[in-house]
């Protein structure tokens, strides 16, 4: 354990340790319906440490609901069982070259503060043999964009996932995204968010790079 200072100096710098989400080795030995009532047993702890009257008809449901959030909606993408089946297809078309999936919805929280993430990611690849379907993508950043994180780690998650389904190096991928942690608290910036790039492959020549770059600039649909 850090001391107080060593843990804030962690937060604002939004330092990340791994590209793997820490997690513990028991993680998953409990059901979601364990966890539910464990965590709203604690969440209730919180609330009335905060002085708040857990008998008033609109407090009482609190802790169930923030349970209930946390582990079938915010954070469902901590667990791997709720990774989506990323069939692929044989590229029979023969498309070779690049396909963007745009705007994809980012709705995450950062794992210093608990704070939310929202904006969007930008993914791209040039297919090989396999090629996915184009939902597939989304369902893939929204898993690993629900669980508690830190920007830099999810695009990696992202990009390092489809390089192996795919079966190919040249993918690459950007988040751009607002941190309440930020906006809220802290510095208090209401206008300034993070974009974050990774890629590999084609990608590393800065040609494909401003090919992605430029698409992705276009007015959205
Ligand atoms: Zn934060």
């Amino acid at each position: 354990m850090k001391n107080k200072k060593e843990i804030e100096i962690v937060g604002d710098n939004h330092f990340s340790s791994s590209i793997r989400t820490p997690l513990r080795a028991d993680a998953f030995d409990k059901s979601d319906e364990e966890k539910i009532e464990n965590i709203q047993y604690h969440f209730k702890k919180i609330m009335e440490e905060m002085g708040l009257d857990l008998t008033d008809d609109s407090l009482s449901g609190t802790p169930y609901r923030v349970a209930k959030m946390y582990v079938k909606e915010l954070f469902y993408g901590l667990n791997p069982v709720n990774k989506p089946k990323l069939s692929t297809f044989e590229n029979k078309y023969g498309y070779n070259k690049m396909l963007v999936e745009q705007n994809i919805t980012i709705d995450s929280a950062c794992e210093h503060h608990f704070l939310p993430i929202i904006g969007y990611a930008n993914v791209a690849y040039i297919p090989k043999d396999k090629v996915i379907g184009l939902s597939k993508i989304n369902r893939l950043v929204d898993y690993y964009a629900r669980r508690p994180q830190v920007q830099e780690r999810l695009v990696l998650q992202i990009l390092n996932d489809l390089q192996t389904i795919l079966g190919t190096k040249d993918v690459i991928v950007s988040v751009t995204a607002k941190h309440l942690c930020v906006s809220s608290r802290g510095i208090k910036d209401q206008s300034s968010f993070t974009t974050t790039l990774e890629y590999g492959g084609c990608f590393t020549e800065v040609e494909k790079r401003n090919d992605f770059l430029k698409i992705i600039a276009q007015e959205k649909i």
